[in-house]
């Protein structure tokens, strides 16, 4: 039987495995931690679960394709749609429970802000336009391939392209809304790939579509569950889990993978897939070759900042997904895309799971995932900014919420950039690979295929088709459609 080693066991790691375990293939995965899933780990702090990174899942049917790989393996995964997408606050006072379905977001945004309905619906539209017309390029292929310029859906896509507002920012292209509140909470799906609205092109406004359009989901068990799921299904279908084992270098022989080196020995493959993020994989287990000096320079996307606060009370006006926004936006980006530091009045976003699972906290008590975009970690000093972002944040939460939530915080974790980057490897501790602040991002990404090395495959956030859950889960399906069947 031809052999895959897998090394990293990230979302898009889990996703190969059983991608390549479907197609015929011995596989093992190398994992440095002893736990399963990379960023989307949990904690328990006390009596209190928290997911410990990301937090908004769309596009579940990716995940369920994968479940549905191995038909007669059983495991539990279940999740709801939410009704409710987020909740914003403003410090003036308002707020909106922004419906997670185009139309009723539509009928309650004009209310809310006196907009004209039809403008909204038409933006929705729109946004529902772009994802439609270039999923299949974007998302769904290799960019890299020539075949890919070759399908009819790719010169469909070409041909929307005048209409996509790739030459405008997102910001601008969310200029023709006339209150203001609406501009912002329309940038925001910038941060969704770890971008700045006021950079990354108006073809980004096709985000709101997959939350707004497509929907937006809980799993029941929390986040957690995504990747538990996952490795359960592996564990049953013979996927071997080498945890503790970190890999330190990559072998190849005249231009062709055959194995791996970890701390504990070495191990041939037929095939290699690299779920580890593409800057460490050249620096330290491809050192022996010329590296893509271009790729790797590419600017990083943001990173994070949060705060996981058992909280003693509960609080009625919040849900799963909320949002107290800046007041000025274009200095929150500005400090941390430009000055590579902090803004004095974040947009805080607060995530609760004991809404949904009340079981995550005690009794009358909330699990509050607290956190803040950040610049990825470029050597600032990281204990004096948590103590400032603190007190920021509590401020925040005052202003807009009128809670003064301190006296309230029962246990208490941090996690900085650079805790991310040590857990997961992820250079400057970016959530989302390489940021999507130009419009030929997409394009630069690196491929789904070494070019130096054959048989040596990349997927995870760091590359194509790029970060967060979804497109990680596409980036597995993109490279195991690379790889032939094979069968002892
Ligand atoms: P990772 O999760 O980065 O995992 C890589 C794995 O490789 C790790 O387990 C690591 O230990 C292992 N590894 C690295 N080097 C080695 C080595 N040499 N040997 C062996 N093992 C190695 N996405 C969303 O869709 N929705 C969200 O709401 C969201 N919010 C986020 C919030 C936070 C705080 C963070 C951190 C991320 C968020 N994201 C979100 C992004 C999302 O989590 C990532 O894009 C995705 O999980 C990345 O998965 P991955 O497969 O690329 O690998």
């Amino acid at each position: 039987m031809k052999k895959a080693i897998i090394i990293g066991s990230g979302i898009a790691g889990l996703a190969a495995a059983l991608r390549l375990k479907k197609k015929g293939y011995q596989v093992s995965v190398f994992e440095k931690n002893d736990y399963a899933g990379g960023k989307l780990h949990a904690i328990e702090l006390g009596k209190y679960r928290f997911d410990l990174g990301p937090s908004l899942f769309t596009l579940p049917h990716l995940i369920d394709e994968l479940h549905q790989l191995f038909p007669d393996v059983e495991v539990d995964f279940n999740y709801i749609k939410k009704k409710t997408a987020c909740h914003y606050f403003w410090e003036d006072g308002t707020s909106f429970e922004a419906p997670a379905d185009l139309e009723n977001f539509a009928v309650k945004a004009a209310e809310i802000f006196d907009e004209k309905q039809r403008t909204l619906s038409k933006y929705l539209q729109n946004s529902k336009m772009k994802y439609e017309s270039t999923k299949s390029l974007f998302l769904e292929k290799s960019l890299h391939k020539s075949k890919t310029y070759l399908s009819k859906q790719t010169l469909k896509a070409i041909l929307k392209i005048p209409f996509l507002g790739i030459n405008n920012t997102l910001d601008q292209e969310n200029k023709n809304f006339s209150n203001p509140k609406l501009n912002q909470l329309f940038n925001r799906y910038a941060t969704y790939n770890g971008s700045s609205p006021y950079l990354t092109p108006g073809i980004m406004s096709m985000i709101p579509y997959l939350e707004l359009g497509l929907g937006t989901y809980y799993p029941q068990g929390g986040m957690h569950r995504i990747s538990q799921s996952l490795f359960e299904l592996a564990q049953k279908v013979g996927v071997e889990f080498r945890f503790r084992e970190s890999v330190k270098k990559i072998n190849h022989s005249n231009n062709k993978v055959t194995g791996v080196t970890t701390e504990k020995g070495t191990h041939d493959a037929d095939i290699v897939l690299c779920n580890m993020d593409v800057f460490p994989t050249y620096r330290q287990l491809l050192q022996d070759i010329k590296a893509p000096e271009k790729i790797l320079k590419q600017e990083r996307s943001s990173s994070a900042l949060i705060f996981y606060w058992g909280i003693k009370k509960s609080f009625p006006q919040l849900d799963l997904h909320n949002i107290l926004f800046s007041e000025n936006y274009k200095a929150e980006f500005e400090a941390i895309f430009n000055n590579k530091s902090l803004y004095e009045d974040p947009t805080v976003y607060i995530n609760i799971t004991s809404k949904q699972s009340p079981q995550d906290a005690p009794k009358g008590c909330e699990n509050w995932f607290v956190m803040i975009n950040t610049p990825g970690d470029y050597g600032q000093d990281w204990e004096k900014l948590v103590i400032k972002a603190k007190k920021n944040i509590l401020s925040k939460i005052k202003r807009c919420l009128n809670i003064d939530v301190e006296e309230l915080i029962d246990v208490e974790y941090v996690l900085t950039p650079q805790g991310i980057e040590k857990n997961t490897s992820s250079y400057r501790g970016a959530l989302y690979g390489a940021a999507s602040n130009n419009k030929f991002a997409a394009f630069l990404r690196h491929p789904n295929f070494n070019k130096t090395i054959g048989n040596l495959y990349h997927v995870g956030g760091s590359v194509h088709p790029g970060g967060g859950i979804p497109l990680c889960l596409l980036s597995a399906k993109i490279t195991a459609d690379l790889i032939p069947n094979t069968h002892a």
